[in-house]
């Protein structure tokens, strides 16, 4: 059971990526540090719906 979520930069909100989890074993919020070609530098990324 995989979902598809997004990774919004947390500094602009722009959608940069997208994955995908596995619900069962990750129940936390995914947040990971990723570039952001809008911020043009690594920003903290969080999963969105
Ligand atoms: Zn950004």
């Amino acid at each position: 059971m995989a979902d598809k979520v997004t990774l919004v930069c947390t500094e602009c909100l722009s959608r940069n990526y997208s994955t995908e989890k596995n619900k069962k074993k990750s129940t936390e919020r995914l947040e990971l540090k990723k570039y952001c070609p809008r911020c043009k530098k690594h920003t903290l990324h969080r999963e969105t719906k």
